[in-house]
């Protein structure tokens, strides 16, 4: 991997109409990018691959109609956030947020998504892998993914990575 400083929404706003494509006509894609810019030390191909994965699990998850949204913002972690995490340190980070209004899922389901192989979907419709290489790609670029999903009430994955300076 090739990490730089990114401008995430940048990032973004390059794979918007590929992701509109992979979702299809039926499920509209909302980005809400902050105003503010926020530079990322990581990788663009592998950024692109996170928001294809994520995206491309809200467009199964949504049976054709529904609403995917992506958004983007800056946060501060504090010792708490890192200490429930066990890894890392407190700073300010950037989040990227990608939440559909799909099916959810169970508690169950939800300890087990990160798992390679894992997959509730039919033989041929999944290989289980997608979100175990989203959690690879996080966890290479110091960040943190976490999750919030309720059967019938959609989905969102909230991904963190750290800040860098501006790039010259
Ligand atoms: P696959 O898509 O091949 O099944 P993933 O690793 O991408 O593998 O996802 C694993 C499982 O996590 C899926 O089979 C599904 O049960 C669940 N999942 C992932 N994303 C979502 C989502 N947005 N809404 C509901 N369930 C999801
Ligand atoms: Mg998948």
């Amino acid at each position: 991997i090739t990490p730089r400083p990114l401008d995430l929404n940048q990032c973004v706003l390059k794979v918007e109409k590929f992701l509109a494509r992979l979702i299809g006509e039926q499920i509209e894609l909302v980005a809400r990018l902050t105003p503010d810019k926020i530079t990322v030390f990581a990788d663009s191909t592998q950024l692109e691959q996170v928001l294809m994965n994520l995206a491309a699990n809200a467009r199964d998850a949504m049976d054709r109609r529904g609403c995917l949204i992506i958004s983007t913002g800056r946060i501060r972690i504090d010792q708490e956030f890192v200490r429930l995490h066990g890894y890392g340190k407190p700073g300010d980070f950037a989040v990227l947020s990608v939440s559909d209004t799909g099916a959810g899922m169970s508690e169950v389901v939800r300890e087990k998504i990160f798992e390679p192989f894992f997959t509730t979907k039919e033989m041929g419709h999944g290989t289980g892998l997608g979100l175990s290489i989203v959690y690879g790609i996080v966890k290479q670029h110091n960040g943190y993914i976490n999750v919030y999903s309720e059967s019938g009430h959609g989905t969102t994955f909230n991904i963190y990575l750290p800040v860098c300076g501006e790039p010259e």
